[in-house]
């Protein structure tokens, strides 16, 4: 009982937190591991307390609103983690037809109108009673002040914030906002309107909750009206008739996750037919008929234990927090990304706080702010002196640099570290541990010396025995031969990446050409501002840089490119722009060379075919100006 009651206690204070205050000290996935603990125990021993979390919808309204009841009850929704709980709820539910939409995570809102206007706003609330925020939700223009539609209707959706419109709110706020969920939650909540449009939320709808003329058949025909009536209707709805298309319905979420702009925790799965929804009823918490699948977690919070420094290629102190071990998703992350001191200053960060830690797909894994401050807390010192080299530091109001610049080591490790990497020349055996005993046992400084290491120096080193010394000098010897852009990417060129790097070569087929080109040619490249172009013509006249490239050169590199002579892309410059929905850029582009052909990045005049996919921008646009010919994905496919 002490253990029921006592769970129940930590769950409200979280849920207090985070639908009142709007400002969790928890992740969800945290919250929710609790929840199903109580949920368990509260199975197990037959009792719920009367302030159980597991009897309740959302938390407490703000005394600073004014409240209004909803005319249809707003409920929660049931979850499950796996594909034997979906099936278990398929099962049970029965139904022909279901609905498959993304669950958006953000704060639920209830629009009523009367007689075609926009009556009121409010929130959840408790389910029953919310918050009237109707001034707030009409600095929203996603939410229609105006319908076709006569009668009484209560919409549900929810509010959401754009992850990019959080990342600029974000620039220039005087207090950052942590996560989208809570941005947009205090910014509905919020007493002052003005706040509320300047984090310029939107509502997505999802239901008709309460309808005083119209008996809607169907989760679809509901859908159609929203629609109709100038709604925001769900940026996913699926309509699937067998468990395969529910699946394969959370699968195509799941998949787009990673490249939509606003959070998502999971899919929902609904029964179409109202009538079949009305036969299964509710719970005191959820509908029957409704299931929200969760997928991994992305948000944990853990503390942070340290930060180490690392120094860059250009000489910059790259904070990395170091952290208590914790499982994001699967993945268990110690480390995390700091960007930089004054980030770590505006964030508030201290060695011994708890922080929300965020990791998706490979990004690395990032710090978006204080949980909590503990007695211990201490704050980061900004490092005086390099932690490599011990030279002393310069800090310009964001980053901190090493101001050695000839014998540093971390700085010239970091440097023959990009040069080896995947996407520069991609020397297999060149890691950052094998990089430091070339600079420390062989004296290796210079890029070009690598090309220079014989058998007998790789002997002297720990581990290098015949098969490794081989397979070293191999991958040396194979990275003669490579694309230019590689090689112009692995000169290290500030502000001159992957990207940048193939541009350049779509309008400069040779390395002589380049070095020849002007601070206004380059400015002509899409993207390429004053400082880039600067940095490339100001790299190649550096008599130190040049001599190291001289040097460098007289190693013997080979850019040619392999023609397949007669493919059908051959003579053929393309650029892919948009979706294509049938391949992945990656795939498309090996096509088209396969067959003969370049695929260039951006549209220039060099440019004689653009594939379009969906959603084609700027690229098409500027290819219709040029006159290039532009193809669909279809008749790219025929083409292949
Ligand atoms: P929920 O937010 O997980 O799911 C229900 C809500 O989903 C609905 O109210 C609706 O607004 C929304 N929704 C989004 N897309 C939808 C769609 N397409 N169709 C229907 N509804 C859709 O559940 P809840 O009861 O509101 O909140 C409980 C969850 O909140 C917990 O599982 C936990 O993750 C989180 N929480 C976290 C803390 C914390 O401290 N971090 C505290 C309390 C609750």
């Amino acid at each position: 009982m002490d253990k029921i009651r006592e769970l129940i206690d930590k769950l409200n204070k979280w849920s207090y937190e985070y639908y009142t205050l709007d400002a969790p000290t928890v992740s969800d996935a945290e919250y929710d591991k609790v929840y199903d603990e109580l949920l368990a125990l509260e199975k197990e021993s037959g009792v719920v307390m009367p302030d159980s979390p597991t009897k309740r919808v959302g938390g407490e309204v703000l005394k600073s609103f004014s409240t209004y009841k909803h005319r249809a009850r707003l409920y929660s929704l049931d979850k499950c983690k796996t594909q034997e709980e979906l099936s278990k709820f398929l099962e049970k539910s029965d139904a022909q037809e279901y609905t498959v939409e993304y669950k958006y995570d953000g704060l639920t809102i209830n629009l009523t109108y009367e007689d075609g206007l926009l009556a009121r706003a409010t929130t959840r609330g408790d389910g029953e009673v919310g918050e009237d925020v109707t001034n707030q939700v009409l600095t929203i223009n996603s939410v229609p002040l105006r319908i076709k539609d006569r009668g009484v209707y209560e919409i549900q959706g929810e509010a959401i914030m754009r992850l990019s419109v959080l990342e600029k709110y974000n620039e220039t706020a005087q207090e950052r906002l942590k996560n989208a969920r809570n941005a947009v939650a205090g910014a509905i909540r919020n007493l002052d309107p003005r706040e509320t449009k300047k984090r310029a939320p939107e509502v997505v709808c999802y239901n008709v909750g309460y309808s005083s003329d119209i008996k809607f058949s169907s989760q679809t025909e509901m859908h159609e009206f929203l629609i109709k009536n100038g709604f925001k209707a769900g940026y996913y709805f699926n309509l699937a008739k067998s468990k395969e298309e529910v699946i394969k319905g959370i699968d195509e979420i799941e998949n787009s996750r990673q490249n939509l702009d606003f959070l998502i925790d999971g899919a929902v799965v609904k029964v179409n037919s109202i009538k079949v929804q009305d036969q299964l009823g509710y719970t005191e918490k959820f509908p029957r008929w409704a299931m929200a699948y969760k997928f991994k977690a992305e948000e944990m919070t853990t503390v942070v234990e340290g930060v180490a420094w690392q120094v860059s290629r250009t000489g910059k102190l790259n904070p990395l927090a170091l952290l208590t071990p914790v499982d994001i998703g699967g993945v268990t992350v110690k480390k995390a990304t700091l960007n930089n001191y004054s980030e770590i200053k505006r964030k508030d960060i201290k060695i011994n706080s708890r922080v929300f830690v965020r990791r998706s797909n490979d990004v690395i894994p990032e710090i978006l702010g204080v949980a909590e401050h503990s007695e211990n807390s201490i704050d980061i010192e900004r490092p005086t002196v390099c932690p490599a080299c011990g030279a002393p530091t310069r800090f310009d109001d964001v980053f901190i640099y090493c101001t050695n610049d000839k014998t540093c080591v971390s700085r010239t490790v970091s440097e023959l570290e990009h040069f080896c990497s995947k996407d520069c020349m991609d020397i297999e055996g060149l890691s950052e541990k094998t990089l430091e005993a070339l600079y420390n046992d062989l004296g290796v400084r210079k890029i070009h010396e690598i090309y220079s290491l014989k058998e007998e120096d790789l002997y002297k080193l720990d581990g290098f025995k015949d098969k490794k010394v081989k397979n070293l000098l191999d991958a040396i010897e194979k990275s003669k031969k490579c694309e230019l852009w590689r090689f112009i990417h692995a000169l290290g060129i500030p502000g001159i990446g992957k990207k940048a790097s193939k541009q350049l070569v779509d309008v400069y087929e040779t390395l002589d050409e380049l070095r020849g080109a002007s601070v206004e040619d380059l400015v002509k490249i899409e993207d390429f501002g004053e400082i880039t172009a600067n940095n490339v013509v100001n790299y190649f006249i550096n008599p130190e840089k040049r001599e190291d490239l001289e040097k460098l050169l007289e190693v013997g590199f080979d850019f040619s490119k392999e023609k397949v002579e007669g493919g059908t892309f051959s003579g053929y410059v393309v650029v892919l722009t948009g979706s294509l929905k049938n391949y992945k850029r990656s795939l498309a582009q090996s096509l088209i060379e396969e067959r003969g052909g370049v695929v260039a990045d951006s549209v220039s005049k060099r440019v004689n075919l653009v594939v379009a996919g969906e959603d084609a921008g700027s690229k098409l646009q500027k290819a219709e100006k040029l006159g290039i010919k532009i193809i669909s994905e279809e008749e790219f496919e025929s083409m292949l």
